[in-house]
């Protein structure tokens, strides 16, 4: 909201205070990409034409309940309703149970000044997106490229804090996370390697996330292994070099980005079975069902079971027999199957026998004559009528 009425106002040449207070008749706001009063974005509606239920949405009360429970922050037991009743990593007996007084997720303690160096690079036009002010993307989810701390006021003055730096391209495991997270800010859902979640669900699976990677190792029992590996992995140091556990909104911004970066490798390591997840939530991350863990090693150490291709065909075969009990087609299919080679009428009747005796009704198999092994592919397009 800041950013669209900073941008508004530069366009006549105003400074949005004065904005403000002379055309739209409100002081200055100093919340106004927290909870904008009703009564400004009524006038905003009625002067843009954008409906107020999109103008909501361009503040962080327009992102309640998804994103965050409440903006009320002395909601008792929020933490652990909100980051504590999922589990990722860890088993969620592990976990241990924290309550602190006032707490609202994501929204930090101090400042957020990052922004993507490409979105911005038209000095005519430089948006500022409500999500760059929180902890929650370490990347551009339109560019790929890291956002950069900045100083000043995009559209008015702007500088980097780094200079020299050019777009830095963000990995592929940085990428993919931020993707998600765009993807639940805007569309609701996220596409999860084994089922489609609620974007709600999303930001608490990473939030939950985050603080597995904050769990003191003493406290991950066998997991602790995990936790290490996902760490050097991506190349800070533990616990981003917490000692202290704190919640993850009042970290600074330096520790924070480093724990999403954490986040963002554990989640590159369960996918490809790199580490071995503990938490009941873990699987929607997994692509095939997984049926308990043996130990911590990486599930690609371990020897894959070779596949019993009889053992599977006697199971199809087995399903196919009981369909053929109720449907015809399936009876005809399974008969033309089991009748390779037969010609003789003798031979094709003892056949009748052996499968009436299966329970397979003999009036689906009355008069019909297979056309030979596979005559059940060419069955679906009426050609089997004609028997
Ligand atoms: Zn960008």
């Amino acid at each position: 909201m800041s950013s669209w009425l900073n941008r508004v106002a530069a366009g006549y040449r105003m400074d949005l205070c004065d904005l403000l207070e002379h055309d739209l008749g409100h002081g200055p706001v100093d919340d106004l990409d927290t909870a904008p009063l009703l009564s400004l974005l009524t006038v905003l509606s009625q002067r843009s034409g954008i409906e107020l239920e999109r103008l909501r949405g361009m503040s962080l009360a327009g992102w309640v309940p998804w994103l965050l429970d409440s903006l009320d922050d002395r909601i008792p037991a929020a933490l652990e309703t909100y980051a504590f009743q999922f589990s990722v990593l860890l088993p969620r007996r592990n976990r241990k149970t924290r309550s602190i007084t006032r707490w609202r997720a994501w929204l930090p303690s101090q400042p957020i000044q990052r922004a993507c160096p490409v979105c911005l690079s038209d000095p005519a036009d430089q948006p500022l997106l409500l999500a760059w002010k929180l902890p929650l993307m370490l990347s551009c989810p339109l560019h790929g490229c890291w956002l950069e701390s900045y100083w000043g006021m995009p559209g008015r003055f702007l500088g980097w804090k780094n200079a020299d730096a050019a777009p830095r391209t963000a990995n592929a495991a940085i990428a993919a996370m931020d993707r998600r997270t765009w993807q639940a800010l805007t569309t609701e859902y996220v596409a999860l390697p084994r089922r489609r979640v609620h974007a709600g669900l999303w930001f608490r699976l990473l939030r939950t996330l985050l603080d597995e990677l904050n769990t003191p190792l003493s406290h991950c029992g066998s997991c602790s292994a995990s936790i290490r590996h996902v760490w050097e992995c991506c190349g800070h140091p533990l616990r981003a070099g917490q000692s202290l556990w704190r919640p993850y909104e009042i970290l600074a911004p330096a520790v924070q980005l480093q724990m999403l970066e954490a986040a963002a490798t554990a989640i590159a390591l369960i996918e490809s079975n790199g580490v071995s997840p503990h938490g009941e939530q873990a699987a929607l991350f997994l692509m095939e069902p997984q049926t308990g863990f043996i130990n911590d090693l990486p599930v690609k150490e371990r020897k894959a079971q070779p596949v019993d291709h009889w053992r599977e065909a006697a199971k199809a075969l087995k399903e196919a027999i009981a369909e053929a009990r109720h449907n015809r087609e399936t009876a005809r299919a399974l008969f033309a199957l089991a009748s390779h080679g037969r010609r003789d009428p003798e031979s094709l009747g003892r056949l009748r026998v052996t499968f009436s005796q299966e329970g397979v009704p003999p009036e689906f198999l009355s008069h019909y004559v297979p056309n030979g092994p596979f005559a059940f592919l060419s069955m679906n397009d009426g050609l089997s009528d004609k028997f």
